[in-house]
């Protein structure tokens, strides 16, 4: 059994802030500022350039890969990490259409994050042979799925309203009618288990720096099938996804496997923080923090259901059908979030109306949730969100 007293010990958490946004950006796991501050005083500082070898710099992104497919149920060797989730999305999509080139659609839903959509967009123009891009409303993806489809591209948890797909159903319908799948794994991975060995997708992907807490622009991941590997041409053919980077051959010749999909020189401070945070899920359970994830976020609807009558709720009623987080909807929700971050609760804002929270039982427990409730109902009962300062909206919502 996970014993999340002990798992919230091993995080930096300001005191008096109740943090509810690690759906969007993990805190600071201990012992992050110590590792960054080695490797640039021991590995950078007196190794310099020697460290990409002595220190092992070079093989980081397979290293950490291995063991954030452990977390994503990714056998050794198919993960890799580096770049940012954005540029992840646009090298699984363009394999995908490469790898099924009779057809022309991508399938993905109008919940998508609107990055992977602008992606698809992007290469659509960049390859200019006539591809689409078709959006159903998530609740009809699975009727949607036809023999057009080139690749089925979904995020399995919504960042708005938290609603989860059925991602083994959908995914058994796309390879019926032939067709590539990726899923997006941005709010799933350390969120609870997810398991691409069975039944998975050809290609998945997702970010670091939310339910895995390795800080502001850590490195992403992305996984690729075994079987499908060697078959993949990298769209993004940098020099660190050549067969041999210090040949410095004027021709790119594909790395093996997974390592294909590295592009450029990883960020190693990142990489370092990565390091710290990922120790924090050595003796947890993903299962165990599922079961307190769905305990917790029951907990918070139904005090909010009960105190707080002007909220609606945003996210799916049944827990199956939600993620880690939980919205409710407000139609002055920023000035609502802007007051709750005033008094030290912290979640966040997405247009229109949705106020967002995540729920990280690493570091949450019953006292948080009940402490935010209690300052969201004397916010909402009192109108203290009905001042000017709380209604200029910043750039990040
Ligand atoms: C968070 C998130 C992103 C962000 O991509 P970055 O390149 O890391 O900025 C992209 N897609 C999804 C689905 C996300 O949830």
């Amino acid at each position: 059994m996970t014993d999340f007293a002990q798992t919230k010990t091993l995080f930096e958490l300001p005191e008096g802030v109740i943090y509810l946004d690690g759906n969007s950006l993990g805190p600071v796991p201990k012992g992050v500022e110590a590792r960054v501050g080695e490797m640039i005083a021991n590995e950078w500082g007196k190794l310099l350039i020697t460290a990409w070898n002595k220190a092992g710099w070079m093989a980081m992104p397979r290293v950490l890969g291995d063991r954030v497919g452990r977390l994503i149920g990714a056998p050794e060797g198919s993960v890799v990490l580096g770049d940012t989730l954005t540029l992840k999305v646009y090298q699984a999509l363009a394999a995908s259409l490469e790898l099924n080139p009779e057809r022309r659609v991508i399938l993905s839903d109008s919940g998508n994050f609107p990055s992977d959509l602008y992606m698809a967009e992007g290469l659509i123009k960049t390859l200019d042979r006539g591809h689409e891009l078709k959006l159903a409303a998530p609740e009809d993806v699975l009727a949607a799925i036809d023999e057009d489809v080139a690749v089925l591209m979904l995020t399995e948890v919504d960042y708005r309203t938290g609603r989860r797909h059925d991602l083994t159903a959908l995914t058994a319908r796309a390879r019926e009618v032939g067709a590539l799948v990726i899923w997006d794994l941005a709010h799933s991975a350390g969120g609870f288990a997810v398991d691409v060995s069975t039944n998975g997708p050809d290609f998945a992907v997702g970010c670091t720096y939310k339910y895995l807490n390795a800080g502001p622009g850590s490195p992403a991941f992305i996984y690729v099938d075994p079987a499908l590997a060697g078959d993949v041409r990298p769209a993004l053919s940098g020099w660190l996804g050549h067969r041999a980077p210090f040949d410095f051959e004027l021709t790119y010749h594909a790395g093996d496997g997974i390592d294909r999909m590295r592009v450029g020189t990883p960020a190693m401070l990142q990489f370092a923080a990565l390091e710290v945070a990922l120790e924090v899920w050595e003796g947890v359970s993903l299962d165990d923090v599922r079961a307190r994830s769905i305990e917790l976020s029951e907990l918070f609807i139904s005090e909010v259901a009960r105190r707080c009558p002007e909220v609606t709720l945003a996210s799916p009623r049944a827990a199956d059908a939600r993620g880690s987080q939980v919205s409710f909807r407000h139609p002055e929700g920023y000035a609502v979030m802007q007051a709750l971050i005033a008094r030290g609760v912290i979640g966040d804002f997405r247009t229109p109306d949705i106020l967002r929270f995540g729920v990280t039982p690493l570091y949450i427990g019953e006292d948080d949730i009940i402490g935010a409730v209690d300052v969201l109902e004397d916010i909402l009962t009192n109108r203290l969100w009905d001042r000017p300062e709380f209604k200029t909206r910043a750039f990040v919502t």
